[in-house]
């Protein structure tokens, strides 16, 4: 499969990204653990006395580095042209993509892919420039963007942009689909885009006890399919289509010891399941397996087309400074740094 997608360096590009501390971080009394430094290199230490790097660096689990490493002060524009903007690149050339972001609840991952209006994140600059591109390499005006906006929850597909019934997987001659899907079709690339995909957070799951809250199992896909037509050298027509996934991931977090409820752990198990499902594709990948078991979760199964090229794919961790999330922020890294090995 991942010939499919051709050449270029056969490993996932993977990211880290802190986020400023919260104020009730702050007001809790955190201390910062984490430190950034050349834009790769993350050091992570549990106390305040110890800053010692080349100390640090010895230590396991304490010392990472990856293709980028992005301060708390780093902006959207630098994150989307770091990590997207060649993706974006690819997917006009016909390919098919995908970003992920990954980290504990509270980690950052919806601003980075979603952020605010003052603001917008990974989803909404990607969909800019696919516009912007888009338009002005058309041959002859005859181009299209459609968005799919779903939710994976408890093994469940959800339209996020029309809400209703869980969707039906079915498999055709294209690939996997989910049957009845809305495929809004983007005229505008300002503030319509970002209204539309906020209303589709709105419909994203909630835990019962906190009805505001987008609850922490639910994995949000974002599909952009974009079309047009070039004209190559000698002047033939060449059709074009390609297909970015971005994907705002469940909670990474294990789930809490003191949720001994059915559902709860079921529902538990079930993210378990997508997240592990993801990992062992990923794996299996870029091992060059023949086999791939994208049929474990209903997230690999969507993901089936824009997994192939493990060229194309991009992860963002996001993490906390706060010592408080030490743990979760050691998980993510370590979890980072292997995704960043295969
Ligand atoms: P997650 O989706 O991983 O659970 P969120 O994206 O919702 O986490 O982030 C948690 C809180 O931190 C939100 O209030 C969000 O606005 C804020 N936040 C996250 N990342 C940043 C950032 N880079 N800059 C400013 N605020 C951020
Ligand atoms: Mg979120």
């Amino acid at each position: 499969v991942s010939k499919k997608f051709g050449t270029g360096n056969s490993r996932i590009l993977v990211f880290v990204r802190l986020r400023p501390m919260a104020r009730k971080e702050k007001d809790a009394g955190s201390r910062c653990c984490v430190r950034i430094v050349n834009g790769r290199d993350i050091y992570l230490s549990e106390f305040a006395n110890e800053n010692d790097y080349l100390r640090l660096k010895r230590l396991r689990g304490r010392h990472f580095t990856f293709d980028a490493s992005f301060p708390d002060s780093t902006t959207q524009h630098e994150v989307y042209s770091t990590t997207t903007s060649e993706l974006v690149e690819a997917v006009l050339q016909g390919r098919n993509g995908s970003v992920f972001c990954y980290g504990a609840t509270g980690a950052g991952k919806t601003y980075t892919m979603l952020g605010t209006l003052e603001n917008p994140g990974v989803m909404v600059l990607a969909i800019k420039d696919l516009f912007t591109k888009v338009r002005q390499r058309s041959c002859d005006g005859n181009h299209a963007v459609h968005l799919s906006y779903l939710e994976v929850y408890n093994e469940s597909v959800r339209d996020l942009l029309s809400p209703g019934r869980p969707l039906i997987l079915r498999e055709d001659k294209q690939g996997i689909v989910a049957a009845g899907l809305t495929q809004y079709r983007a005229y505008s690339t300002d503030e319509q885009v970002m209204a539309l995909l906020q209303r589709g957070n709105l419909n994203r799951t909630t835990e019962p006890t906190r009805a505001n809250e987008t609850s922490s199992r639910s994995h949000a896909i974002l599909q952009v399919v974009v079309e047009y037509r070039v004209k190559d050298a000698s002047m033939n027509v060449l059709h074009r289509v390609g297909k970015l996934s971005l994907i705002d991931l469940a909670g990474s977090e294990r789930a809490l010891a003191t949720d001994q409820r059915t559902i709860r752990s079921l529902e538990g198990a079930n993210i378990n399941r997508s997240l592990l499902a993801l990992s062992s594709c990923i794996n299996a990948l870029v091992e060059g397996r023949k086999h791939i078991p994208y049929r474990n979760s209903k997230l690999t199964q969507l993901l089936k087309d824009s997994l192939g090229g493990v060229c194309n794919t991009v992860m963002i961790a996001n993490i906390s400074p706060s010592n408080l999330s030490f743990g979760e922020t050691q998980n993510t890294l370590h979890w980072a740094d292997r995704a960043k090995e295969i």
